[in-house]
């Protein structure tokens, strides 16, 4: 009985480097020689010091964070910083604008409203169903406390190579599914707000990086989304997930070995582009997004026949390509090629969507 290599091309929850898994399992039963598992030891001590203050100094490094900028570490997810962002910056003009590339601008839309935030979307791309970026056309005037945009959209397939000029207005990205994965200018933002659970470990743990002129402007913030709080207790207002935060210690020293952010944007232009290579040249398989537009890590793609689709999704899983099925917004399949996924990974998803081609025309 051969044990089949399992590829996992899951959106989110997404697949980690073996390295990185066999460390912790080494790690498990005594961190550091501490006797205590990393999930027993507090917070507090000297040894947690040690993970919180590396994983910060890693993640400047690989990203190249300006000394003016905060790194801090919070729950709840990137869905927080949907509430947490318009509550600590938008506190000027109460308004921000919004280019809407689909699902994730949408929902950032929605909570800061929630907030009493005035949204103006600025571009949409909805009557495409997203297969583009909205395009901003120009924001000369200086009325909004900030541009929101996803960097990479998750559902549906998009990514911003370049930046959208927003003049004097500053830009904040939902960088949730190319974070260290697709290099970009770390000072064209004010804040950038990525979840831990694609490129850097496990739910648990979102990252925002902040410039420090935008912060500490707004009094009686709920402590717990409160940036200027988080940056002076060294993200340690209360107790921090422990365990993600060394997890995610683990794969920024992977990354650091692999090459760092350019080395992980090379290999995913790579990937990507074995997958779409393929798909453009098929003729059961399309790939709806627009080429310039195309995202690195997420790779929607369809029969158009839905029926087919189900088998294919069943078929790939019993050869161990699992999690290819597509966001159910959008529908047929979806690839996602994170930073752990290998290449060897996307040849044998090609070889596989190869062969079912030729066996279903
Ligand atoms: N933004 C993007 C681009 C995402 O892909 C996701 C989740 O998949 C989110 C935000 C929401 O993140 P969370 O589930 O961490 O709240």
């Amino acid at each position: 009985n051969v044990m089949t290599t399992i590829y996992n091309f899951a959106a989110g929850p997404a697949t980690m480097p073996d390295s990185v898994i066999n460390q912790i399992k080494e790690d498990l039963p005594s961190y550091a020689n501490s006797g205590m598992s990393v999930m027993e030891i507090s917070h507090r001590s000297a040894l947690f010091d040690g993970i919180i203050d590396d994983a910060k100094q890693d993640l400047r490094d690989l990203l190249g964070i300006p000394d003016n900028y905060q790194v801090l570490f919070f729950q709840g997810g990137c869905t927080l910083q949907f509430t947490a962002a318009p509550l600590n910056l938008a506190n000027n003009y109460h308004r921000i604008a919004l280019l809407d590339s689909g699902h994730w601008a949408d929902r950032a839309r929605d909570e800061a409203q929630r907030v009493g935030t005035k949204v103006d979307v600025l571009a949409s791309t909805k009557a495409d169903h997203y297969t583009k970026l909205p395009v901003l056309k120009s924001l000369t005037q200086n009325t909004y406390d900030y541009l929101h945009i996803t960097t990479n959209n998750t559902i549906e397939g998009t990514a911003y190579s370049e930046l959208p000029d927003t003049g004097a207005t500053e830009l904040v990205g939902d960088m949730s599914s190319n974070f260290l994965g697709q290099q970009y200018d770390m000072k064209k933002f004010g804040l950038v707000m990525a979840g831990a659970q694609k490129n850097l470990g496990i739910a648990g743990l979102t990252i925002v990086i902040v410039r420090n002129d935008l912060i500490g402007k707004v009094k009686n913030l709920p402590s717990m989304i409160d940036y200027d709080l988080f940056a002076k207790k060294n993200s340690m207002f209360n107790t921090p997930p422990v365990f993600a935060i060394y997890t995610a210690g683990l794969v920024l020293k992977w990354l650091k070995e692999q090459g760092g952010v350019s080395e992980m944007e090379r290999r995913n232009r790579q990937k990507s582009g074995l997958l779409y290579d393929f798909l453009d040249n098929s003729q059961l398989f399309t790939a709806p997004v627009e080429k310039a537009a195309r995202s690195l890590t997420n790779v929607p793609f369809i029969t158009g026949q839905p029926e087919l689709d189900t088998k294919l999704i069943a078929q790939a899983a019993d050869v161990g390509l699992l999690n290819i099925k597509g966001h159910r917004s959008v529908g047929g399949m979806r690839a996602s090629l994170y930073n752990a996924m290998p290449y060897a990974g996307v040849e044998k998803l090609v070889d596989f969507l190869n062969k079912f081609e030729k066996n279903n025309r």
